[in-house]
């Protein structure tokens, strides 16, 4: 863990960053916070930083926030530089990002300095799969498990890695951040939160998972303020962790007030559950053994302990008259402000819900409306052209036929009789026979009517609004029987 802070970097936690081994020499960062590199010396000293860069695989960015990524440009540059300095081949390395991520990089290297040329793009939005159903994604693929990420992209990409699976959701914090799920060829299974509120999707796609490592800002006594936030609380973050089934859960990304360390309270009862600290190396072997230094880190910082207890005592006995407050409505007293804020940020988030609901259902509407028409559909549409004009398919429109007199038709009449007539298609005919047969049709009889037709089908130009086959047929078979009495 090389750096275990939120928002600012401290004199004893760094920003957001995890270094994993996924197999000998073949390192994966989980967000780098600004001082990345530092935290990489410190921990590996200067040898061991420089074998960390030359066997980095990839680098994994949750979100846009400057406390996950503002070191990235330093790790990027460093490696570049380490592979220059002795005149070897700089080998690819993954950079698994949002889109709003790419951007940013791609100007930073048009404009700045240049950084992109050895690396290689995946986008945390093509990991995801489309069954997920969440606020952003139309979901419109309920039956498959599919995604856009490039199969073949992929599969080099773990080999590369060291992985055997990677996937992505979206977390519940601001646009755009992602959690991260990837199990090693040897199968252990990694799940990383990001920033989040607690969620479902993490918890089915790190079901499992021999450790997540879950963001926890704060103690549970400051819930609203995660809530505002769109943090995790220590608490939530263990539920996230025993919902999942996850053999072990480490919290990471401390608020600044416990810089030092966090309230134990409840964490210290939860026998798969443990802290971070900055520079703390774990393993699957030594993870649960954590729990046994709580009571020496309690003693070594009892002074900022004793206070940060007082604080929470504080804090409860705010909370409980405010809990008071909110009971009792009629009170002439105001809403706590906190609760207020909660409670319209409830209601944004459900009105933003209603309207992607709304958006999806209209989406789905228009391509049912776009669905072509069925082979049988498209069959029966066919022998009504041909009922109408049997010959047209073998015959060139010419100018005389543009106004042919009425009663010298060549179409068959539309009764019994012109069955035996009646050629039929052994294939349905392509858009663009339907529309050389239509145009045909329109130089005969209800140009008007065919034009709409020709317009409502979107055969040429399109037209978001289609008629039914039926909805032609009907129109079709009027046009033939006109046709018909005519003669
Ligand atoms: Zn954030």
């Amino acid at each position: 863990m090389l750096g275990t802070a939120s928002a600012m970097t401290g004199k004893y936690r760094n920003n957001t960053c995890i270094l994993v081994e996924v197999k000998q020499d073949h390192f994966i960062f989980l967000d780098c916070g600004e001082g990345s590199l530092n935290q990489l010396v410190r921990l590996r000293g200067e040898e061991g930083a420089i074998r960390v860069l030359k066997n980095l695989k990839a680098i994994f960015i949750s979100h846009q926030h400057a406390d996950h990524h503002l070191g990235s440009i330093d790790i990027l540059t460093t490696r570049e530089d380490i592979f220059e300095q002795n005149n070897e081949p700089i080998p690819p390395l993954y950079l698994i990002v949002t889109w709003k991520y790419s951007n940013f990089m791609t100007s930073y290297h048009k404009d700045i300095q240049p950084v992109l040329t050895n690396l290689q793009l995946l986008k945390n939005e093509d990991l995801l799969f489309h069954t997920q159903k969440d606020e952003y994604w139309e979901d419109i693929c309920d039956a498959e498990r599919i995604r856009l990420v490039d199969e073949n992209v992929l599969d080099e990409f773990q080999k590369y890695a060291g992985l055997s699976h990677i996937e992505t959701c979206r977390a519940l914090h601001c646009r755009d951040a992602f959690c991260l799920t990837m199990t090693a060829e040897n199968g252990f299974k990694l799940t990383f939160s990001g920033d989040t509120r607690p969620i479902a999707r993490l918890v089915e796609i790190g079901k499992d998972s021999d450790l997540l490592i879950h963001e926890g800002s704060m103690e549970h006594g400051l819930q609203k303020d995660a809530i505002i936030k769109k943090h995790s609380t220590f608490t939530e973050a263990i539920n996230v962790g025993k919902d999942m089934r996850a053999k072990f859960t480490l919290i990471t990304h401390f608020s600044q007030r416990y810089s030092k360390i966090p309230l134990l309270e409840e964490i210290e009862n939860e026998e798969n559950v443990g802290i971070a600290f900055d520079n703390l190396v774990v393993n699957p072997s030594n993870m649960h053994q954590l729990r046994l230094l709580y009571p020496a880190l309690r003693l070594m910082f009892s002074k900022e302990y004793d206070e940060m207890l007082n604080k929470s005592e504080n804090l409860k006995f705010y909370e409980s008259k405010d809990r008071e407050l909110d009971m009792n409505p009629d009170d002439d007293e105001q809403e706590d402000p906190k609760s207020e804020l909660i409670r319209k940020l409830d209601l944004q988030y459900k009105q933003k819900l209603e309207n992607f609901e709304r958006i999806k259902k209209w989406r789905r509407a228009m391509i049912d409306k776009e669905k072509p028409p069925s082979q049988q559909e498209m069959k029966r549409l066919s022998n009504l052209i041909n009922k109408v004009s049997p010959d047209s398919g073998s015959r060139s429109s010419s100018p005389s036929r543009k106004s042919p007199a009425r009663g010298t038709s060549k179409s068959p009449p539309p009764s019994g009789a012109a069955k035996s007539t009646v050629r039929r298609s052994k294939s349905p005919p392509q858009a663009s026979n339907i529309h050389e047969k239509l145009l045909k049709i329109k130089s005969k009889e209800s140009p008007e009517l065919v034009k709409n037709i020709i317009k409502k089908r979107n055969i040429s130009p399109p037209s978001p609004v289609r008629l039914s086959s039926s909805d032609i047929s009907d129109r079709l078979l009027k046009v033939a029987k006109k046709e018909g009495s005519q003669e």
